[in-house]
């Protein structure tokens, strides 16, 4: 740090909704946080904490010291990660971190290290940003248009710059679908650098928007007539060296692991749904098609199922994986990958048997035929996730009850408030005729 002339080190962790908390300390401080922590209060955190055990611990995991390209290299600012402690120094079960860290030790257990590459979609807006009014996308392109030094080409150099300064490596970006809408996709990762390394995403991009004078928004859907922002997610499990998805003899180089645990992911679909798409916005992306998928089915390169199988050369075995498509670019990573973990790992645990392909497009399949394949619905809305959710041992397992109660709590909240509105579009059907 002296050597880098840093002025502030800014203490980073997320809270159970998924927003970034941060605290900046002085270099002196450190030496001091690095052995003791730092205090703070839990109980004014998002689902940290009651009011009469609110005293916690923010611990920086050395591991995560990164600079702040943006905040300059003289006098600059130093990011740490920090998992949460009691005072007694145990873990605090409300850090999402934790959750994410127990998840990957059952994986580690079993023999398992688990990988994720996101690919990430959010839109770009133009400033002044008016709460309640729909946003202007910064462009009228879309899907992989290429655009002459547009606001999104220029955008998408400096963020993937900053991110790769930041020790972030991108493999893709190009322009999405929707007008303004970009995707970044990066560099596989273990969950729990992958999961930091979405927070970090975040920050950046919304960051070099704001220098560009625009705006970054990753809600689930921004635009009623145009895609919502998805992050799909690519994962796989290892034992060392090798990728246990991989198998030259079975179907789709799938192995019988791979099998099992992508029908985890179908079995436990609907009740981690509540965290894979946690807003009542997020279930809008859902049912407005755009390559967002509503139905829990799987299949090879097909658009329309919740989970895809990637084609990949057989020389690269390594490359083995499966897409999970439902999940959005607004959910808190940490806890989105334990449970895709911990429903994969259920499906190999229970070797729960894998239905048939969906080689069909499923959206243009009646619900009767739909119903014949046995392909179910994924939840319409909050509340029937939320309801999905309250019979899960999964999620209850998990998550931990801690977490598991504050998040069943504050989205049955948040679906109340909704219901609660009396929406434009019911004004302007009903009024003038009812
Ligand atoms: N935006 C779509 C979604 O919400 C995905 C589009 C794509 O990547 N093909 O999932
Ligand atoms: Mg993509
Ligand atoms: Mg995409
Ligand atoms: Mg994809």
């Amino acid at each position: 740090m002296e050597e880098r002339d840093v002025r502030f080190v800014r203490l980073w962790f997320t809270d159970v909704l998924g927003f970034l908390k941060s605290v900046a300390i002085a270099p002196a401080e450190l030496e001091g946080a690095l052995s003791e922590g730092i205090g703070f209060d839990g109980s004014a955190i998002q689902g940290f904490a009651r009011v009469y055990e609110s005293d916690m611990v923010a611990k920086p995991d050395p591991e995560t010291f990164q600079m702040l390209p943006w905040r300059g290299t003289t006098g600059g600012t130093a990011r740490m990660f920090c998992d949460i402690a009691l005072p007694d120094g145990s873990p605090s079960f409300s850090d999402p971190r934790h959750v994410l860290r127990r998840a990957m030790k059952r994986a580690a257990d079993m023999g398992f290290t688990f990988y994720v590459h996101p690919e990430i979609e959010f839109y770009l807006f133009r400033q002044p940003l008016v709460p309640g009014v729909e946003p202007t996308p910064v462009d009228t392109s879309g899907y992989f248009d290429h655009t002459t030094m547009t606001a999104g080409t220029d955008f998408r150099r400096s963020a993937i710059t900053m991110l790769e300064q930041m020790g972030i490596s991108v493999e893709f970006s190009h322009h999405e679908g929707g007008p303004g809408q970009q995707e970044i996709d990066l560099r596989y990762a273990d969950a729990l650098t992958m999961a930091d390394n979405i927070m970090t995403f975040r920050v950046v991009v919304k960051e070099v928007a704001v220098m560009q004078d625009l705006f970054a928004s990753f809600m689930p859907k921004p635009l009623a007539q145009h895609p919502g922002s998805g992050m799909h997610s690519h994962v796989s499990l290892f034992e060392g060296d090798t990728n246990a998805f991989y198998d030259a003899a079975g179907e789709f180089n799938l192995s019988k692991t791979g099998r099992h645990f992508v029908a985890g992911l179908l079995h436990h679909a609907a009740e981690i749904s509540a965290v894979l798409n946690p807003w009542v916005n997020s279930y809008k992306r859902l049912a407005g098609g755009g390559e967002a998928p509503n139905y829990i089915c799987w299949g090879q390169n097909n658009r329309s199922a919740m989970v895809r199988i990637p084609m990949f050369k057989p020389t690269k075995a390594s490359s083995a994986r499966v897409e999970l498509r439902s999940l959005d670019s607004s959910v808190n990573p940490y806890l989105a990958f334990a449970l895709i973990l911990n429903a994969g790992l259920s499906g190999i645990e229970k070797e729960l048997p894998l239905p048939d392909p969906a080689e069909d497009d499923v959206w243009s399949l009646t619900d009767r035929q739909r119903a014949a394949l046995g392909i179910e619905p994924l939840p319409y809305s909050l509340d029937a996730a939320v309801r999905a959710m309250e019979n899960s041992t999964l999620a209850a397992e998990t998550l931990g009850e801690h977490v598991f109660d504050f998040v069943l709590r504050n989205k049955r909240a948040e679906y109340a408030e909704y219901l609660r509105q009396v929406t434009p579009l019911e004004l302007s059907r009903l009024l003038p005729s009812l």
